[in-house]
């Protein structure tokens, strides 16, 4: 497979782009691996990849029931970011973001790494201290972190209506390392460099049932027929229960649909990422010029990847009430995704009761920004059977034990959610 570059490219312009090899192939799969990952998201594709490229496994496949891509990677507002409170949480994705940060040339894949800042505001003394204490938190495990006052906020992003009488913006938390990056390309750049590693990418091919003997995983009963795997690995987002209940497992999670939008294309109008810290709206611009912005989950549990209109309402009139110049600007397209709610609000990456099957999942709002850690951290625990640091306290034993790592501030409760 060639390698993509700046003269490849010139060259293939040459001749209409007409023949350009396929990024990656498309196998027919094979009686059984060493390990199957079930779910061609990001998380699985980057849990192959590290497999191979980390720990010489190889002989894997992912398996996945439509195209790649097409979950929740490619229905997320792209935001990457590594500012969170408890060590445990933002150690894992300051990890993430240092993979970001190598990662076009790790895969000899464009995916528009944009650290272009993300800016969370605050709107009163209260809020300041808790924003303060978080960015404390984060200098002191050395990553990025600037309190800004209200006229430094201004200077960045001047359109906020900074004297709106119920939420007047005293300040904002930067972390300017944090941004976007292209959502699909982060799937197809794991992909292709997982399948130049020998991994079998196999889409359209559902799993319906875990086969298992002696409480040891024996390989995934899929659409296309039983196939044999040593180990397992889910990364199946809002599917987790699903998967999990295959095998007689419950876990603490909760699939709700959270939406996104997109505006009509617009001039350069906010050239961070920046999130109200008054109500669920968050925002930024894309590439083409487009406002991507979003909000809460919507509150009721579900598994279909569109939302209702209360949830459109809130998020939109929570967006005017930060930027009242959105009041002008038309939404193009509006979707939705399945999320894998935890209790606490942090992620599970852990070994199962059950011999030899993974778990990567209990993402909530924010599992694109994990992508690289999450694939690695799977990758890890799969091939040594034990979870690296990295990701040691990500275990569903936390909520039996009373460990849970409570970034939400909302304790174990899941009618909090
Ligand atoms: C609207 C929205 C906005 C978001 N914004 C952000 C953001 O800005 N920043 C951020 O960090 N996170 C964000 N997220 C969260 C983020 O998108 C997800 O946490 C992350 O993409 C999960 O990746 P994944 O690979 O685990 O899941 P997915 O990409 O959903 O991949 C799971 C795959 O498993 C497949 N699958 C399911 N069941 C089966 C089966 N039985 N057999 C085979 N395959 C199966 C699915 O088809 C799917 O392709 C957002 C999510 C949404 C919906």
């Amino acid at each position: 497979m060639s390698r993509y570059s700046a003269f490849r490219l010139f060259l293939n312009g040459l001749t209409g782009h007409a023949s350009w090899p396929r990024a990656w192939r498309n196998p027919e799969p094979r009686s059984s691996y060493d390990v199957v990952i079930v779910g061609g998201g990001g998380h699985g594709l980057a849990a192959a990849y590290y497999l191979a490229k980390e720990h010489g496994i190889a002989n894997v496949a992912v398996v996945e029931k439509g195209p790649i891509g097409l979950g929740n990677t490619g229905r997320n507002t792209t935001i990457v970011r590594s500012n969170y409170m408890f060590p445990q949480n933002h150690r894992f994705y300051e990890w993430s973001l240092k993979l970001w940060e190598g990662l076009e040339q790790d895969l000899n894949f464009n995916a528009m790494v944009s650290q272009r800042g993300v800016l969370g505001l605050f709107h009163s003394d209260g809020q300041r201290q808790i924003f303060a204490r978080r960015g404390n938190w984060m200098r002191l495990s050395g990553i990025d972190a600037e309190l800004l006052d209200r006229d430094q906020v201004r200077a960045i992003v001047p359109q906020l209506d900074f004297d709106n009488a119920r939420f007047p913006i005293m300040g904002g938390l930067l972390q300017r390392r944090g941004g976007t990056v292209r959502h699909d390309a982060v799937a197809w750049g794991y992909a292709r460099a997982a399948d130049r590693r020998g991994v079998d990418i196999i889409q359209h091919c559902e799993v319906t049932g875990i086969r298992i003997v002696a409480n040891r995983v024996a390989g995934v009963e899929t659409t296309r027929g039983f196939i044999g795997a040593k180990k397992i690995g889910l990364a199946v987002a809002g599917n987790t229960s699903h998967l999990a209940a295959m095998v007689g497992l419950r876990l603490p999670i909760e699939s709700h649909v959270l939406q996104a939008f997109v505006s009509e294309g617009l001039k350069p109008f906010v050239d961070c990422v920046v999130t109200f810290g008054a109500g669920h709206f968050y925002i930024s611009q894309s590439d083409k010029g487009g406002l991507v912005f979003g909000g809460n989950i919507d509150g009721y549990n579900s598994y279909a990847q569109r939302g209702n209109l209360p949830a459109m309402e809130h998020v939109w009139t929570a967006g005017v009430a930060l930027m009242p110049a959105l009041s002008r600007v038309r939404v193009l397209r509006q979707w939705g995704g399945v999320m894998d709610m935890t209790m606490d609000g942090s992620p599970l990456i852990c070994r199962t009761p059950v011999e030899g099957l993974y778990l990567d999942g209990g993402w909530c709002y924010g599992g694109f920004k994990a992508t690289p850690a999450a694939g690695w951290c799977h990758a890890h625990t799969i091939a040594n059977d034990a979870p690296h640091a990295l990701n040691s306290h990500f275990t569903i034993d936390r909520f039996r034990q009373g460990l849970t790592i409570d970034e939400r501030g909302a304790g174990p409760n899941p009618w909090l959610q």
